[in-house]
């Protein structure tokens, strides 16, 4: 069978291995993932849009554009209710400092400091999207719902992992293994959506 070749539009490896475990469930051997460091010199995609979709789309778009190959790519934060779906797109720096996972979290803290517990709901979004050279566009949400608990719990994942508690669970995403929280996650949901699309699409690219 042939594997048609698609360019993850992301540099984080946990990621791309959620990626290809996902893919390689879906459709074993027909999909050549190609990381974004075969391309050293395309530069990061600024996210301008507006929207998870927006950014997602932007990303993938501009990747497909600047390759030539088909491109795939999401775009995630954590919304919470109570804050009006802040941090949102913003999740990465909500503290100012892009990718600064403690003060992030920290910061979610604070603004929601002494608000009860029925006033916490939150949830995870994710857009994944797929773009080819010829013009196929397609973008997959995926959701996660649940609670911000009052601190931190747990040491695995990553971002706001620790203070977040999926609806029927007692335990916080930063205390489930990889396999448990991909398989409930926005972006397992999202990634999981898509990717059989994904495959159909490449396989009519002939
Ligand atoms: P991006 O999709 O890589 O732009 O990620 C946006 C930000 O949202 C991350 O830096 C995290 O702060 C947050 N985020 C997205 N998904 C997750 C998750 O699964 N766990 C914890 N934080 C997440």
């Amino acid at each position: 069978m042939k594997s048609h070749p698609l360019v993850l539009a992301t540099r984080n490896s946990g990621k791309i291995e959620e990626f290809r475990r996902i893919l390689d469930e879906i459709a074993p051997g027909e999909v050549e993932l190609i990381a974004l460091e075969n391309f050293p010199d395309l530069g990061d995609v600024e996210e301008t849009g507006k929207t998870f979709e927006e950014n997602s789309l932007l990303k993938a778009r501009t990747i497909c554009l600047a390759t030539g190959i088909s491109a795939i790519a999401d775009d995630s934060g954590l919304c919470v209710d109570y804050l009006g779906g802040d941090p949102g797109i913003y999740s990465a720096r909500w503290s100012g400092t892009h990718g600064d996972d403690k003060a992030n979290l920290q910061k979610v803290l604070n603004q929601l400091d002494g608000v009860p517990r029925e006033k916490r709901s939150a949830h995870f979004r994710c857009v994944t999207s797929f773009v080819t050279p010829t013009g196929i566009e397609i973008a997959q949400e995926g959701i996660l719902e649940g609670y911000i608990l009052t601190e931190p719990v747990g040491t695995f994942g990553f971002g706001y992992d620790p203070i977040f508690q999926p609806h029927g669970s007692q335990l916080s995403l930063a205390e489930m293994s990889a396999e448990a929280k991909d398989s409930i996650s926005h972006r397992g949901q999202s990634l999981r959506a898509i990717a059989p699309r994904v495959t159909q699409m490449l396989a009519t690219l002939g």
